[in-house]
């Protein structure tokens, strides 16, 4: 406990030591200009910060109703042997491009998990790339594909299958290739340390000392063992490469709920299986489905796109029109003080509109009646019921020759919004 306590604190230290004249932190975020480091690391009090500066020190609204697909791959292959575990480089390239032309956007897995979080925006619809086990070839050869579309990604490594531990023969990936990955920004994360079934009573073989013994493990000889898998491998990718690692793919999806309490309890943000389907703002932490591509099941691809509507398949396009190119009111990340707000956006950039398919969707509300008038190019709808949640977001669609636009964005409400005289807000909450 100790060494995870002083961990934070060295890091804090650090920080301030070497960035004593910013008031910028990494994420860019103004913390605020104080002549003491030492205080102003602790002094993130929104009070505090007073109107002079720009004041974005409080959480961003974030879309809620955006929706995430999660991959999983393993090895590239030129030729398949294995189609269960196996893609060539050629599909898997072309399924990279796929993303790009269906306008799905590849964000890290972090960014994922901060957008769980609240605290950052992320667009509509976005893919999330994965690799399990640790192979040559994510290296070698899904890296560099990676790398020309600009996608960052996640390696999900199995400890003793490194190259050199118990299970890393020749094809694994190696310690110096994981460092070198680490050190161009990508993801490393947890995938227990032997590959197998977590739970208790089931086959496993057991490796010591070169020994490969099959057994069924209970008890106090199964806790020992699962927390090698699940927290001993966590901690050993930590120390090799000095990273933080908060996911944890569960091999082969098996698991329960004993496992996911040690997950948890272990400092695991969030476990991933590879049941796919696409990940909301309200999807659980612990049960994170994600799409396993095979060589043989090529659909599971396009399904996956499809099932966030990416168009695949001939379905109907939709192309996404930004905020900003609305006019929206309010706008796009802006916080207002009133729950019933008018919204407009202004639609005459779009191009030839059927008036009749313009529609806007508040979230809380549904499909509101709004009124559009074609003259203008004004859609609006002025808000009637109060807006309950901090954030709100709107998502406004039309026809325009043919072909289905919309455009997606969120304002935040202050807390403790006055409504106007006649209805008094609920008491603000501290
Ligand atoms: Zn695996």
């Amino acid at each position: 406990m100790i060494r995870f306590a002083a961990v934070p604190l060295l890091l804090a230290l650090n920080f301030s030591m070497c960035k004593k004249h910013e008031t910028v932190s990494q994420n860019g975020q103004l913390v605020g200009a104080s002549p003491t480091p030492a205080a102003n690391a602790a002094g993130a009090s929104p009070g505090a910060a007073s109107a002079a500066a720009t004041p974005k020190i409080t959480k961003p609204v974030v879309d809620q109703t955006a929706q995430v697909i999660i991959f999983c791959y393993h090895r590239l292959v030129d030729k398949i042997r294995y189609p269960g575990t196996e893609i060539t480089p050629a599909a898997f390239e072309a399924e990279m491009k796929d993303l790009k032309d269906h306008g799905i956007k590849v964000i890290s897995l972090q960014d994922l998990l901060a957008w769980k979080r609240g605290e950052k925006n992320i667009p509509p619809r976005c893919a999330v790339i994965t690799f399990d086990d640790g192979w040559k070839s994510q290296y070698e050869v899904a890296w560099p594909i990676l790398k020309k579309y600009g996608y960052p990604f996640t390696m999900f490594i199995y400890t003793e299958g490194v190259r050199g531990g118990a299970l890393g023969g020749g094809e694994a990936i190696t310690w110096e290739q994981l460092a070198d990955m680490r050190d161009n920004g990508v993801d490393i994360q947890a995938h227990s340390a032997t590959h197998q079934d977590l739970r208790e009573g089931h086959n496993i073989t057991l490796i010591t000392g070169g020994k490969r013994t099959r057994t069924k493990l209970t008890g106090p000889q199964y806790q020992e063992w699962v927390r090698n898998e699940v927290v001993g491998s966590k901690q050993l990718l930590e120390e090799r490469l000095g990273i933080k690692a908060n996911c944890f793919a569960v091999p082969f999806g098996n698991y329960n709920e004993n496992v996911k309490q040690l997950a948890r309890n272990a400092g695991y943000e969030a476990m991933f299986t590879v049941y796919g389907q696409p990940i909301t703002f309200t999807s659980p932490m612990d049960s994170l489905g994600r799409y396993a591509i095979e060589a043989n099941k090529p659909k599971v691809f396009t399904d996956a796109e499809a099932m966030i509507g990416g168009s695949t398949g001939g379905g109907p396009g939709v192309a996404e029109v930004g905020a900003k190119d609305l006019a929206t009111q309010p706008a796009d990340g802006e916080t207002i003080r009133t729950p019933l707000p008018l919204i407009k956006a202004n639609l005459s950039g779009v191009g030839q509109i059927d008036p009749a398919s313009v529609q806007m969707r508040v979230s809380g509300l549904g499909v509101v009646p709004a009124s559009y008038d074609p003259k203008t190019g004004i859609v609006s709808y002025q808000v009637t019921q109060k807006l309950r949640d901090k954030s709100c977001t709107v998502i406004v669609s039309a026809k325009s020759e043919g072909k289905k636009v919309e455009a997606h964005w969120t304002f935040g409400i202050e807390e403790g919004a006055k409504a106007g005289a006649s209805s008094p807000a609920p008491p603000a909450k501290r």
